[in-house]
C-alpha cells in the first residue's frame, strides 16, 4: 500500500442531497480494494483512481480546514465517508475521522457514517454520546467471507462488521445495512438476502439495497461475466422478493434503482435519503 499526502482547500463539500448538507472524506483513495468500487470514477489524484486499492492519499491537513468551516458554514448533517470509507487501515494512524467528527459534533453537526470496519468501535465513546445526532451504516454485501473476499477483497470479514454492528445498535445509536451492489451470481440468492435481513430484524437497522451499476471498468476484469448478467437480471423481481421478506421481518427496506453519482457514490445510503 502506497501512502501519500495531499493538501486541501475545503474539508466539507456540498452534498446536494436532500438530508444530507455536506459530505465529508477524509482520505481519497481506499485500501480495501472492491473489485466493484465506482468510487474510483470520482477519485483524484489519479493514481488513486488508476490503481485502486494500492494507492491512498490522507487529507493531511483537512482539520485544520474543517476547524474553520464549523464556524462558518451553517449546521447540518454531514456524510462521513460518501466516497471512501473514513474507517479504512491508515485511519489508525491518522485518526483523520476521529476527530472530524468530535469537531462536528462539538460544534452542532449531525453526522450518517457508512464503513466496512469495525475500527469504528474505536470511537464508540464519541458516537453514543451525541444521541438523534448520529447514524451509522453498514455495507454488507454477503456474509459468506469467501464471496466477499473475492469482491472486497481487503475489507474486514462481513462477519466482523456484523458484530461491530450489533455493538453499535446496542448502544442506541441509529443503525442502517447497506446491501449492495447485489451481483447476480454472487450475492443475489435469496439464502444470501435472508441472514442480511435477519441481522437487521436483530439491530432494528433498516435496509437499503442497490443493484450493480454496470460501469467500463467492469470489462475485462473479474467482474466482466456477472456484469453481463446483471444487464440482463430481472431486477424487479428481486426488488420485490427482498421488499415481500423485509415486510415478514419486519424490515424497513428501501430499494435502489438509480445510478450513483459523484455526491452519492456511497450509493444506496444516499439514495434513501431521497426517499424517506
Ligand atoms: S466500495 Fe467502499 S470500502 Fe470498497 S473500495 Fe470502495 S470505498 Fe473502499
Amino acid at each position: 500500500m502506497r501512502i501519500g499526502y495531499i493538501e486541501v482547500r475545503s474539508a466539507l463539500s456540498r452534498s446536494g442531497l436532500p438530508d444530507i448538507d455536506y459530505a465529508l472524506n477524509p482520505y481519497a483513495g481506499c485500501a480495501h480494494g472492491c473489485i466493484y468500487c465506482y468510487a474510483r470514477l470520482y477519485t483524484r489524484p489519479r493514481d488513486a483512481a488508476e490503481n485502486w486499492g494500492s494507492m491512498v492519499y490522507v487529507k493531511r491537513n483537512l482539520i485544520e480546514v474543517l476547524r474553520r468551516e464549523v464556524k462558518r458554514f451553517r449546521r447540518g448533517v454531514v456524510g462521513v465517508g460518501t466516497i471512501t470509507d473514513p474507517y479504512q487501515p491508515i485511519e489508525v494512524r491518522e485518526v483523520l475521522t476521529r476527530r472530524a467528527i468530535e469537531l462536528l459534533l462539538e460544534n452542532g453537526f449531525a453526522v450518517s457514517i457508512q464503513t466496512k470496519s469495525p475500527l469504528i468501535l474505536r470511537d464508540l465513546d464519541i458516537l453514543r454520546s451525541h444521541p438523534g445526532r448520529v447514524d451509522v451504516g453498514f455495507t454488507i454485501t454477503s456474509l459468506d467471507p469467501e464471496k466477499a473476499r473475492f469482491i472486497e477483497p481487503r475489507a474486514p470479514d462481513p462477519r466482523s462488521r456484523a458484530a461491530a454492528l450489533k455493538r453499535i445498535a446496542d448502544a442506541c445509536v441509529e443503525t442502517w445495512i447497506f446491501l449492495g451492489p447485489v451481483i447476480p451470481g454472487i450475492n443475489s440468492s435469496m439464502d444470501e438476502v435472508v441472514r442480511i435481513v435477519e441481522l437487521a430484524a436483530e439491530t432494528g437497522s433498516k435496509l437499503l439495497v442497490d443493484k450493480l451499476h454496470v460501469k467500463r471498468f467492469m470489462w475485462g476484469g473479474p467482474l466482466e461475466a456477472y456484469a453481463r448478467r446483471a444487464l440482463r437480471y430481472p431486477w424487479r423481481r428481486f426488488f420485490e422478493d427482498v421488499l415481500r421478506l423485509c415486510r415478514d421481518y419486519g424490515v424497513r427496506c428501501i430499494e435502489g434503482l438509480a445510478e450513483p453519482s459523484e455526491e452519492r457514490s456511497r450509493g444506496l445510503a444516499t439514495l434513501d435519503r431521497y426517499m424517506r
